[in-house]
């Protein structure tokens, strides 16, 4: 019994092996403010990498805040929106990750990333006063989900899912991709990679953490089936008198998070919950984000800090090579 066991499983693998066999399809495009690159090995590929597209496409036309006709748009217009099934999946998730990092994620930054010019970019360093009052606006209270709409209060608040949207988008188009028939596969958008199953060579895929700032790379994350998706405060930043001013929004100040971290870069195989965090523990700091890892599960972290220390957390200890010096954080 036990030999036709393996005899089965040796041709099942076989048949794996030879379905992914050199058949590679790839696609690059530009959707959800990034540049994206989607690569598939095996059955359905080509039709699959289409689907992709179409797929982040379509959520790129929900949620872009620059889209004037897009639900997100819509809903910061102070309409009430109905839902489709992946705009409420999102909104309860950001909702959900919000609370769990005590607001350190906030899905309603928008009126602070506006005041600081981010949106169209006429960047500017706003007064204090005018921080309060955008600030005053951004408070996760103000969303509210019912019956499948949602609305925002009080008039004024508005959301951007610019921090959690294309985890969001590649953890649903890898599901889609695999039950099209693609056994490996890799996505690529940004700071955000997600790995589907491991290389046609059946070694898994190495993925590399940039170094911000530079050409070259922190080290490489070793994974199969999951997502490696970094932020940091240099994927997007004005200057000022000499002094940066980035994208990442610590929702206490109103002002860029300034905690000590050059990038966060979370291992998951929860690509929405991997997008928020790399967001919510850059806002959050070393000490913190590793205090977060130990009480939550299902998650990874490598993490850059200004003075070029590098940490990484225990799960990834034999996945993870770098020529850096690190420290592995343990649970206890
Ligand atoms: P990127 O979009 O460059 O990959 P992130 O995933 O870290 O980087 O998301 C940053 C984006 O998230 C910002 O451009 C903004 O739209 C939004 N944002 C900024 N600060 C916060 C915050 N504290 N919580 C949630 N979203 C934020
Ligand atoms: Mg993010």
């Amino acid at each position: 019994m036990k030999k036709v066991v393996i005899c089965l499983m040796t041709v099942l693998m076989c048949l794996g092996l030879c379905a992914c066999g050199d058949s590679k399809a790839e696609r690059s495009f530009f959707a959800m403010d990034t540049y994206i690159t989607v690569t598939a090995y095996g059955k359905n590929g080509e039709k699959a990498v289409q689907a992709a597209q179409e797929l982040m496409e379509g959520y790129d036309a929900l949620w872009s805040i620059g889209e004037e006709n897009s639900a997100v748009s819509r809903l910061n217009r102070g309409e009430r929106i109905s839902l489709d099934r992946d705009t409420s999946a999102l909104l309860d998730r950001s909702l959900e990750i919000s609370h769990m990092t005590q607001g350190a994620f906030d899905p309603l930054m928008l009126p602070v990333m506006e005041l600081w010019g981010f949106t169209d970019k006429h960047y500017a360093v706003p007064s204090e006063d005018d921080i309060k009052k955008a600030l005053s606006l951004t408070d996760v209270q103000g969303l509210h989900l019912e019956n499948g709409t949602a609305y925002l209060t009080p008039e004024g608040c508005k959301a951007d899912l610019g921090g959690i949207a294309k985890g969001y988008a590649s953890g649903a188009a890898a599901d889609m991709m695999r039950k099209m028939g693609v056994s490996s596969g890799i996505l690529s958008l940004g700071g955000n990679i997600r790995t589907i199953g491991e290389k046609p060579d059946g070694s898994p895929w190495r993925v590399a953490v940039r170094m911000p700032f530079d050409e070259g790379f922190i080290g490489i994350v070793e994974v199969r089936d999951k997502a490696v998706i970094t932020s940091g405060g240099y994927e997007r930043y004005f200057e000022e008198n000499g002094k940066l001013y980035h994208h990442i929004i610590d929702p206490k100040t109103g002002c860029p998070a300034d905690s000590g971290l050059m990038s966060v870069t979370v291992v998951s195989g929860d690509d929405t919950l991997a997008d928020a965090l790399s967001t919510a523990l850059f806002v959050m700091g070393k000490e913190q984000a590793e205090e977060f890892w130990r009480e939550h599960e299902g998650f990874d972290l490598i993490l850059l800090c200004d003075d070029g220390s590098l940490y990484i957390t225990e799960g990834i200890k034999d996945d993870f090579t770098s020529d850096m010096e690190y420290e592995v954080i343990s649970n206890r």
